[in-house]
């Protein structure tokens, strides 16, 4: 239940997910637009969820049954909540480079004004961190942080990792209709991004269902405005708002490939039949998982969606 995919990725290709975080969604935000649902446990406690050798482990046996057309541009640390509340990430890192494939990881930075996990961090070669906002009122309102986290702090520990950090490093803000997109709000967004000068910033909107029905995606024109003012500001700024595609790589399991993608990606329905026809199976496997309760089928923007579903 740890690596998953490949799955194609705007921003990183191939990317084989790697879900460091065991099953029940761990993290220190409960986003608004979160696409695999609010936050069961909520923490800003960095735990073992697993042993690194095991991890390393499973990923290695999931590369084998992986043929040549799937092999990963990257392996993504992008887990069932939030990656660097795993104590053991760093090590992890580090076990993995064996495998001669870039390590990403995707964070809410929350945790960056420690200095032990900005350490961790330093390990991968491309790393992302979200910065919707800094605005503290639009924050809470957002990202509905756990309750002894400050943005400040956030907000220093991104600038510090950026200063020193020697990878690829990028940003992503997510805009929402009436939260955090009016120009004054994206000026501020964009004056900080343009500070830690990022290989990239992207802008993406919702494009699975989210975690809370207002979370609306920003109109067409704002993400036009916006973008020009990330532009206007001297940032390399691309924009995240379409469809990824249906290609995913399987192991040949389909049961555990469809838990393992849908524990932190929802997978569309015209994906969901496109790995079902390489796993030379049919719909009986998704009738099976929701008749268990393990998936659950939702309707986004007129499309229809399989995302995870727990019970406990
Ligand atoms: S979007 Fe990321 S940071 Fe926000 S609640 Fe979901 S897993 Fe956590």
């Amino acid at each position: 239940m740890i690596a998953f995919g490949p799955v194609t990725s705007r921003r990183l290709g191939l990317s084989l997910g790697i879900n460091n975080i065991v099953s029940r969604k761990v993290c220190s935000y409960s986003c608004i637009y979160c696409q695999i649902g609010e936050t069961q446990h909520m923490s800003t406690d960095q735990e073992t969820f697993y042993d690194p050798e095991n991890l390393t482990k499973n990923v290695e046996e999931h590369l084998k049954m992986l043929d040549e057309l799937h092999r990963p541009d990257y392996l993504t640390f992008v887990s069932n909540g939030e990656p660097t509340l795993d104590k053991n990430l760093g090590e992890e890192i580090r076990m993995l480079k064996k495998f001669e494939i870039p390590i990403a990881v995707i964070t809410n930075a929350s945790l960056l004004h420690h200095e032990k996990v900005r350490e961790k961090l330093m390990e991968a070669d491309w790393v992302s961190v979200k910065v919707d906002t800094i605005d503290e009122l639009t924050w809470r309102k957002i990202n509905r942080p756990y309750s002894n986290i400050k943005l400040d702090k956030i907000l220093e520990g991104i600038t510090r990792f950026a200063s020193v950090y020697k990878g690829k490093l990028h940003t992503e803000t997510m805009l929402i209709n009436n939260h955090n997109d009016s120009s004054e709000q994206v000026k501020q967004t964009a004056s900080f991004i343009s500070e830690i000068n990022p290989d990239t910033a992207y802008l993406s909107i919702p494009t699975r269902p989210p975690a809370m029905n207002d979370a609306k995606s920003a109109t067409e024109k704002t993400i036009t405005m916006a973008w020009q003012i990330f532009c206007n500001a001297g940032i390399t700024t691309e924009l995240l708002t379409g469809f990824e595609g249906t290609d995913t790589g399987i192991t040949g399991n389909a049961f555990e490939d469809i838990l393992n993608i849908t524990a932190v990606h929802p997978l569309r329905e015209d994906t969901m039949k496109e790995l079902l026809k390489k796993e030379n199976t049919d719909m009986a496997v998704v009738e099976s998982l929701e008749f268990l309760k393990l998936i659950k089928k939702t309707k986004y923007k007129g499309m229809n969606y399989y995302v995870r579903s727990y019970h406990f």
